[in-house]
């Protein structure tokens, strides 16, 4: 086998997902010493950037400047971007093991967790991360809708995706039109007659998954009254006891804040934001013709586990909310990939600490995950920055001891021209760069950072002018 890596021979690696993953494993590869390694990053999208895209909220428009890197990356001489193939459809495994050396999948969590209770299918019970998708033009999701003509919404959890929710349905046009969101999204809040939004949680403030940076903006909404129960604000025994033993500055930030929010008077405020603690939906509540009416729930309360975690248990107690709509947010969800070896239950590909494995713990040579396919959906956009890294450091070590893939045809051209004979129109970051660019100038005219497009054949159609 010639030895790859060299000029002559370079390294050829395929990055599928063009996420914040993909390109931190692609910036690291591309500095990796005496090494010439070339990249290219495959994306079912057109578009590149993954979730900071379509997942990142578009009033958080500072997060999204994490791009400014990924771009850096992008435009190397040796990184390609190939948009608009999907892995499984397009090109299947033993293709890419023709082109590459190498294969890392950083294809994110697709989907979303059930509750699991009766009532979740019907009308107006929806999975919280489509509806983001939905408000951030995700082609997929871009034509669904949402009812938003009752007054009273559940959002369901308590993590950072439930605050997303949330805030955008608390915003005010003027604000929002302020943003990237999606123009159909934009146009549906402004007629929404949305009024109270209640957030629910199953365990208490300090339990919370969201972050204080984020739990304190939402005391900055202007239209919206933020309105929390002393009673559930309150620091129970077991959550006092826990922090004693397990210090953790986020929730006893998180507590703070929402102990001052339980303090805080009503405004009279055109909109009511009702953050509700130590409440498990039981069951969402359908009228005749099948539209959701209310959602029952069970009073929660906590005690000490014996690892120091805090647990609920149920009690007697429940409650109705008269809801017509509700957003489940308990958490994204990873789908299998085709012929990869998938963990059901924690809903990632089989892997140690990157290498890909089969049900035996035996390594697949060249097959690699990073970020939330790999760990599972949690953390922040820079948790995937080290995930990456690390999966990276051991395609480099099996590099230097010669375990990698023999593709028959390790060049550029080779792999251009089976992409050129693909059915799909493969979208390069030159393309990209025309649609950003386009974006962005409909963006400047409505004094917005851009307008998107959202069907596939609106970006197919700014490449073919
Ligand atoms: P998450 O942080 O995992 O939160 C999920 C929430 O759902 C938790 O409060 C959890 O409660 C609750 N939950 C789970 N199963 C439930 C059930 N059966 N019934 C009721 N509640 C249930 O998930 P996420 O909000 O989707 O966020 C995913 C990741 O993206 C997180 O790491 C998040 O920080 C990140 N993110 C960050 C930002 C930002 O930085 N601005 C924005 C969006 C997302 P328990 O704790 O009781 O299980």
């Amino acid at each position: 086998m010639v030895e790859a890596g060299s000029p002559e021979h370079p390294l050829r690696i395929a990055i599928i997902g063009a996420g914040p993953a993909g390109f931190y494993a692609a910036a690291a590869l591309l500095k990796a010493e005496g090494l010439k390694i070339e990249v290219d990053m495959y994306d079912r999208l057109p578009t590149p950037f993954g979730l900071v895209r379509a997942g990142v909220a578009p009033d958080h428009q500072k997060d999204k400047s994490v791009t400014r890197a990924y771009d850096k990356s992008a435009r190397h001489p040796h990184f390609r971007f190939c948009g608009n193939i999907e892995y499984g459809k397009d090109v299947n495994l033993d293709e890419l093991r023709r082109f590459y050396h190498q294969i890392i999948f950083a294809t994110g969590t697709q989907s979303d967790r059930a509750l699991g209770i009766p009532g979740e299918d019907l009308i107006g019970s929806h999975s919280a991360t489509d509806f983001v998708a939905w408000y951030n033009g995700h082609p997929d999701y871009a034509n669904l809708e949402f009812d938003l003509s009752c007054e009273r919404v559940a959002v369901v959890g308590l993590g950072n995706v439930a605050l997303d929710v949330a805030r955008i349905l608390c915003k005010s046009h003027e604000e929002l039109s302020r943003t990237d969101i999606a123009d159909h999204a934009l146009r549906a809040l402004q007629n929404s007659r949305v009024r109270e939004v209640y957030i629910l949680g199953r365990r208490g403030p300090a339990q919370a998954a969201f972050t204080p940076p984020e739990i304190s903006e939402i005391g900055e909404l202007t239209d919206t009254d933020v309105l929390v129960r002393p009673k559930e604000a309150y620091l129970d025994a077991a959550s006092r006891a826990a922090l004693e033993a397990n210090p953790d500055r986020n929730a006893e930030k998180n507590v703070e804040v929402i102990q001052v929010y339980a303090q805080r008077p009503p405004q009279g405020r055109q909109r009511q934001l009702h953050i509700r603690f130590l409440l498990t939906p039981l069951e969402i509540i359908g009228s005749a013709n099948g539209r959701t009416e209310a959602i029952r729930l069970a009073r929660n309360e906590l005690y000490l586990a014996q690892d120091n975690s805090v647990q609920v248990r149920q009690t007697q107690e429940e409650e109705v909310l008269p809801v017509g709509l509700v957003f489940r947010s308990v958490g994204y969800r990873g789908l299998g990939l085709p012929e990869l070896p998938f963990d059901e239950r924690r809903g990632v590909i089989q892997n140690e600490a990157g290498r890909i494995v089969d049900d035996r713990g035996q390594v697949l040579t060249g097959l690699y995950a990073a970020g939330w396919i790999k760990r599972g959906p949690s953390g922040v956009i820079g948790t995937n920055k080290v995930d990456a890294k690390e999966t990276v450091a051991l395609m480099i070590e099996d590099i230097r001891a010669g375990r990698y893939l023999s593709p028959a045809q390790p060049t550029a051209a080779a792999a251009t021209g089976f992409l050129e004979a693909l059915a799909p129109r493969s979208v390069s970051y030159a393309d990209w760069a025309e649609i950003d660019a386009e974006e962005t100038r409909r963006g400047e005219v409505a004094d917005r950072p851009r307008v998107k497009f959202t069907r596939l054949g609106e970006f197919l159609d700014v490449l073919s002018d």
